[in-house]
This record gives C-alpha cells, sequence and structure tokens, in this order.
C-alpha cells in the first residue's frame, strides 16, 4: 500500500535498488531501507534522469523552486522526473540572472582536486542530460594560455591537477596552438594546454529547453512570481507568499543566484556570499571559425556558437574606482546609457581581438553585466537549509559546467532523505 505513514515499496528503475520508506513530507519521518545496490550507481545507468518514484496517487510530494536559472531548470528536470509535483517561481524572467551573464563553458579547470573530480563527474552527467533533453552543446574542446609569468604558474598548476585525472590536458606551445587553432594568434605563450573533452551551451536557450522539458512532465513555470515570504509551521515548510498568491508545498528549494543571502535570512540563518561582476558581449555572426572556448591569461574567455555569433567575457569586474561603486555593490543590472554599453563592449571585443583577428570587424549585437553567484570558498552551497525542515538550497558559481549533477542530486537528497557522500565537502553549514 502506498500512503502517508504507511510502508511504501519504492522501486528506482526496473530492479536496481528497492527501499521500504514511510514518506510524511510534513513531518520529515522517513525510515529509509536501502535493499540492493548503491542508487548513485542505480542512477548514473539511467539516462541521465533519475528513475521514476511511485507516489500515491493524490500524494505526491510538492516541491517550490524559488529560481528559474539553469540550476532552478535542472532541479526542475530531475525530480519532475522522479515523479514529483513541481512548481517553479521566478521573480523576473527564466534564464535573466546570473545564467544570462554566464559564457557557459563546461569544464573540469581547478587547482583543487575534489571540486575538479565533481565538476568531471558533471560532465559525463551532461552527455546524459544532453541526449534526454536534446539540448545543443558543442563539445569543441577548450584551449587555455598565457603570456604572463605569474598567470603562468597558475596555469602549470591547474594543468598538474588535470593530468592527475581523466580530463587529459595536452600541454601546447605557441605554435600549437596556432596548428590546433588557426584562427587565433596567441602571441608569446609561456604557458598552455588543451582539454578535449570540454564543451559550452547557449545558457538561456538551454535553461529554457530543460524548463519545457519539465513543464511538458507536468511542473508549473510561474513568472513573473517573487517567492516574498516563507511560512512554516512547527518548524517545518508549510508554504510560500508569492506575487501570485499562497502555495502549499511540502519542500521548498532555494536556487536564486546571487539572491541566495536575502533568500536564506527570509528563514533566519545567516549565510554570507559574494556576487561577483561580469561583462558579457555577442557580437552578430561572423564566419565560423571555431567551436572551442579560449581561455586566455585567466583575464579574458570566448568563444563562438553554432550561429556565428562571437560570444566573450572579462574573467575579472571592473577596476575599483568610485564609479563602479554600483557594480561592487551589486546593486546596477546594466549600464546607464547605451553609449556606456557601447563602450565597454567595444572595448572587450578590441581586447579579444587581439588573438583572434575575425572579431576586428564584428558588430556588437549586446552587452550584458551580470553577476557570479559565489560561495564564499568559492565552491557550491548545496543541501538542507541548516535547521529547516523542508528547505533545501544550491548556490554555486560555474552552475552551468555543475548543473545537471547537481540537479540529480538535489532531487535525489530531496525525495530520497539519503545523503550523497560526494557532496561532503559542499554542505551549507561549513560557512555557519
Ligand atoms: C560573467 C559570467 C560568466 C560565467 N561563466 C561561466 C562558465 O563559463 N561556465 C560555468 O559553468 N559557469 C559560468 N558562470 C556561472 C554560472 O553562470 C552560474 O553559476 C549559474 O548561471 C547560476 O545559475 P543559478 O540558476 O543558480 O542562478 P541564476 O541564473 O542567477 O538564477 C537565479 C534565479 O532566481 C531568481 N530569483 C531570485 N530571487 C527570487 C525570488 N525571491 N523569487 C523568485 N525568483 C527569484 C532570479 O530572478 C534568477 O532568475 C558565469 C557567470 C557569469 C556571471
Amino acid at each position: 500500500m502506498i500512503g502517508r505513514g504507511c510502508d511504501v515499496l519504492v522501486i528506482y528503475g526496473i530492479d536496481y535498488l528497492i527501499r521500504v520508506v514511510s514518506p510524511d513530507f510534513s513531518n520529515n519521518s522517513y525510515s529509509i531501507m536501502i535493499q540492493r545496490r548503491n542508487f548513485l550507481q542505480a542512477a548514473a545507468w539511467t539516462a541521465g534522469t533519475l528513475p521514476a518514484i511511485s507516489f500515491a496517487a493524490g500524494n505526491r510530494p510538492k516541491v517550490g523552486i524559488i529560481g528559474a536559472g539553469i540550476i532552478g531548470a535542472a532541479i526542475a528536470a530531475y525530480l519532475v522526473d522522479a515523479g514529483a509535483e513541481v512548481v517553479i517561481f521566478e521573480k523576473d524572467e527564466p534564464a535573466s540572472g546570473a545564467t544570462r551573464a554566464s559564457l557557459a563553458w563546461i569544464n573540469p579547470s581547478t587547482a583543487n582536486a575534489h571540486y575538479r573530480d565533481l565538476r568531471l563527474e558533471s560532465m559525463g552527467e551532461w552527455l546524459r542530460f544532453e541526449h534526454k533533453l536534446k539540448l545543443d552543446v558543442v563539445w569543441g574542446g577548450s584551449i587555455s594560455w598565457s603570456d604572463n609569468e605569474e598567470k603562468a604558474k597558475n596555469l602549470d598548476q591547474r594543468e598538474e591537477v588535470l593530468r592527475a585525472s581523466s580530463a587529459a590536458p595536452r600541454h601546447l606551445t605557441q605554435a600549437d596552438i596556432k596548428a590546433l587553432s588557426p584562427a587565433m594568434e596567441p602571441g608569446d605563450t609561456k604557458a598552455g594546454f588543451f582539454l578535449p573533452q570540454d564543451g559550452h551551451v547557449d545558457p538561456v536557450e538551454t535553461t529554457r529547453k530543460i524548463l519545457a522539458y519539465a513543464v511538458a512532465k507536468g511542473a508549473r513555470l510561474l513568472y513573473p512570481c517573487a517567492v516574498d515570504e516563507i511560512v512554516r509551521e512547527q518548524g517545518q515548510i508549510k508554504s510560500v507568499r508569492t506575487a501570485q498568491g499562497e502555495f502549499a508545498l511540502d519542500y521548498l528549494v532555494s536556487a536564486c543566484g546571487t539572491d541566495t543571502s536575502a533568500m536564506l535570512e527570509k528563514v533566519g540563518v545567516k549565510i554570507g556570499m559574494n556576487a561577483v561582476p561580469g561583462l558579457k558581449i555577442h557580437t552578430q555572426p561572423i564566419a565560423a571559425t571555431t567551436r572551442m572556448v579560449y581561455d586566455f591569461s585567466s583575464a579574458l574567455e570566448w568563444k563562438q556558437m553554432p550561429n556565428g555569433e562571437a560570444v566573450a567575457i572579462y574573467v575579472g569586474g571592473p577596476p575599483k574606482s568610485p564609479v563602479h561603486a554600483p557594480v561592487f555593490a551589486g546593486t546596477l543590472r546594466s549600464h546607464p546609457t547605451q553609449e556606456l554599453a557601447a563602450m565597454h563592449g567595444e572595448s572587450l571585443k578590441a581586447k579579444v581581438a587581439k588573438y583572434w583577428p575575425a572579431l576586428q570587424d564584428a558588430q556588437l549585437k549586446s552587452v550584458v553585466v551580470g553577476y557570479r553567484p559565489m560561495p564564499l570558498d568559492g565552491l557550491p552551497m548545496i543541501g538542507q537549509v541548516p535547521g529547516v525542515q523542508g528547505m533545501y538550497m544550491v548556490a554555486t558559481h560555474s552552475g552551468v559546467t555543475l548543473a545537471p549533477l547537481l540537479g540529480k542530486y538535489a532531487a535525489q537528497e530531496i525525495l530520497t532523505r539519503e545523503k550523497a557522500l560526494v557532496l561532503a565537502k559542499y554542505r551549507p553549514e561549513r560557512f555557519l
């Protein structure tokens, strides 16, 4: 029999794993007994989504997700596949936050070995996710290089960390870069490597497709619909009050990017985060020259979309001058004038054109200001909100790289209460 407070036979996949569960989303009383095989193994064998869970008619858990960026979208996709009832609340438009400003390079690069492996695991998950949801990932590889001794040391260190994994970087000289990517003029090269398995996506289009998948499978996507208040009863999440009314929920997920700290404050939890500014340009389409992503001296990154548009970002923010104070306060969402936007956009384009001459005559199409949701140690924050029953959170930089994996683990942890061991280093408690 299936129902609240009753023992339930939950079957993941065909016969991978059987659990006996007493689900009660209102008071968190779960007892889980794993009878066969490891869940993660089982989930990895499926086509990029969680296996369906049998919930009784009328007793599917209601999960609200705050934020329709790529992270909220991915969580929604895995949750609907597992059988949850999902509502996504977005205060603005889907993919209008950090996701819109992202270069959306899918890569394992970091000097932290554990985090490298998490990113690699997500890249594996991307393959399944892409196939299942019919997404368009360009798997063209990436080239990182530097003309600066200090930055070259960092690159060498990253290359070494990557070499100790399945990422298999190939060391590059200036001549190698030219041979691998004739459209580029790398100039003096003090260090460099090629990562063959890296990819990139159009972050906005991809997020919309993931949301469309979730909606086609029954999720509700509400926007503009800001979550203003979180209502709890005896410590347990009960509902949210939004611009479109109150919604009763069994579980709530915060996936609101740089608004995470403000959202947590609504339930009395104080966890600071940084919002690291970035600037992105798109040009009008130019002749196709490359499928790779380029990272020059950890200062500039660029790529070309399948429709020919060139895309570039500054890795760092603007100079810390008084005129940029609103940028560092995170309050500037777009340039105050079109002239200023064009000036900044042209300047970024000219810097990249030094290494990619085809960009010189390209026309600017858009200039976007965005903020990276950055936990204080730069690593993802994922898990139960400390002390708040029924509330889960995900806030991370590199959210495009990590979306499928964090989406999968979030859905798994929410619906089964089984904790993924690999996430132990990424719990929000580390900041309390
Ligand atoms: C310039 C730049 C370059 C980047 N490059 C890369 C890269 O190459 N590779 C990579 O992997 N990552 C990159 N990132 C990081 C990546 O884009 C982010 O980690 C990712 O987009 C975060 O997604 P998210 O869904 O968590 O947040 P967001 O996309 O910010 O989505 C959060 C959503 O929550 C909504 N929201 C907030 N508060 C509320 C509320 N009260 N009610 C309802 N909705 C609410 C917001 O409107 C927003 O739409 C980059 C980011 C930037 C800014």
